[in-house]
């Protein structure tokens, strides 16, 4: 067996799976060109194809002997249009148009609208955006069982296209009944994040959680303007966050969509919450085996804004050039993260501590390592939250998060310059000093005479115990 060396750049790599990428010999060479954490997108498959793509996960993860995030990303309240008799229609600017609970097939002048949430919450003048904000109707008149329009932008539009609805709230949770038939098909399944796609509100994260009943972090996906008015109280509420550019840049027009990824990524620093930059990365990979200039520097500025993770979509997962797609992406952030320029943003931005021993102790760690030039700091943490604080700080080493439960070895995997690592249970300070040394060079961080920075607690095996900072040298 090859061993997979230890990857040399601290921000991740999701990479969606799909058709391109389902079996497991195609599965294996994408987390050995640099994915470090696996989506399925419950938009597409049914619950067969996404439980065999898990398993053949978990037989890479076995086979090299390394832990592996799994994000599980639902559908959420994608709101469709209904069909047309002739499949597709021409919509003319200018020209009234219908949508209607009616389920007949439509034509030119009216389609059946199956959500009449969308009707409540609709003002006259309101916007409806149609395939992707491709075509966009004004609201005129609101009736019980219908809504009469004017199209603004004309253009074609056909069977079950996607409907935005940017200037309403709508009185639509973010989980569907799909969604919670597909979370109970797969949380038994083990998966490591929930990607919770259209939140709006707080409490539709609350809700999921109660549901992950800790069985995996929720990661919010912020793709809609509410989410936006209400970003501190969501970002508080979740464990993990995406910026869902796709339908953001659908729901807001394109120019917010940066300010607002720098934004979201500043917020998700302060609070310690890992974020996860997404959608059209490296897009024209999807049919060219070598990325545009202005891609290729997107996935930079993610980089530089901060971003634990960025993400491919459908260049992993129906592309053409899966592998290449991720090869670049590993080259495009191990650049990046070599310019000294990137490493003093990345101190400019450090948020102050919180009033804790967690915050106390990894700041600490933090500054110890750079002074003694620790090649590593290991953190021992049973639930991850020691090492999720340590990475807030973004240390110049490499975070080692040792920790006894898998779950939390493979949650690691999407957290800004970490690299879990699975140990038993210390029982004294000796023993856990020892145990540091030994996994830092093990797994290929430190040598013979090199110091570490070493994070626990004591009395061992408390969670959330962290108070105790070593610094140690490997004899
Ligand atoms: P999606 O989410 O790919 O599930 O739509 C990401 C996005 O909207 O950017
Ligand atoms: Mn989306």
């Amino acid at each position: 067996m090859q061993k997979i060396p230890r990857r040399a750049r601290r921000t991740k790599i999701i990479a969606t799976l799909g058709p391109a990428s389902s079996d497991e010999a195609m599965i294996e060479t994408l987390f050995r060109a640099g994915a470090d954490v696996f989506r399925l997108n419950f938009s597409h498959g049914s619950h067969e194809d996404h439980a065999a793509r898990l398993a053949a996960i978990r037989n890479v993860e076995k086979r090299l002997g390394r832990p592996i995030g799994v994000l599980a990303d639902v559908q959420g309240p994608k709101l469709r249009i209904g069909r047309f008799q002739a499949g597709r229609v021409q919509l003319q600017p200018g020209s009234p148009f219908r949508l209607d609970l009616n389920p007949t097939p439509g034509n030119v002048s009216r389609v059946n609208l199956p959500h009449p949430e969308i009707i409540e919450a609709v003002r006259i003048g309101s916007s409806l955006l149609l395939d992707d904000g491709k075509l966009r109707l004004r609201v005129e008149k609101v009736r019980a069982d219908h809504l009469e329009t004017t199209v603004v932008t004309g253009g074609p539009l056909s069977d079950r296209k996607g409907v935005n609805v940017p200037d309403a709230a709508l009185a639509i949770p973010a989980l569907t009944a799909k969604d919670r038939a597909d979370l109970e098909f797969v949380l038994p399944l083990g998966i490591e994040y929930i990607g919770l796609s259209f939140v709006q509100r707080p409490e539709d994260v609350e809700e999921t959680k109660r549901i992950a009943d800790g069985r995996a972090w929720v990661m919010c996906k912020l793709e809609k303007p509410q989410a936006v008015e209400n970003l501190e109280a969501i970002v508080a509420a979740s464990d993990c966050v995406m910026v869902a550019r796709g339908d953001l840049g659908v729901e807001l027009p394109a120019e917010e969509v940066p300010i607002l990824q720098k934004r979201i990524v500043a917020l998700c620093r302060q609070q310690g919450r890992p974020v996860v930059v997404a959608t059209q990365m490296l897009e024209s990979m999807i049919a060219s085996p070598a990325p545009t200039r202005a891609e290729a520097s997107d996935v930079a500025t993610a980089v530089y804004d901060g971003a634990d993770a960025v993400m491919l979509s459908a260049e992993s997962a129906a592309g053409q050039y899966p592998r290449e797609a991720v090869i670049m992406m590993d080259r495009i952030v191990t650049r990046v993260e070599q310019d000294p320029g990137w490493r003093a943003l990345v101190e400019a931005r450090r948020p102050a501590p919180d009033a804790n021993n967690a915050d106390a102790i990894t700041a600490a760690a933090r500054q110890v390592a750079h002074t003694v030039e620790a090649a590593a700091i290991v953190t021992f943490s049973a639930t991850g939250s020691t090492t999720l604080r340590c990475a807030r700080e973004r240390p110049e080493p490499p975070v080692l998060g040792a920790t006894p439960r898998l779950e939390t070895a493979r949650r690691m995997a999407v957290i800004w310059g970490v690299h879990a690592v699975r140990t038993t249970d210390v029982h004294s300070m000796t023993e856990m000093v020892a145990r540091a040394c030994h996994l830092a060079s093990a797994e290929g961080f430190a040598k013979l005479g090199d110091t570490i920075v070493v994070t626990a607690g004591t009395p061992f095996g408390t969670p959330g115990g962290t108070n105790s900072l070593r610094i140690a040298q490997l004899t």
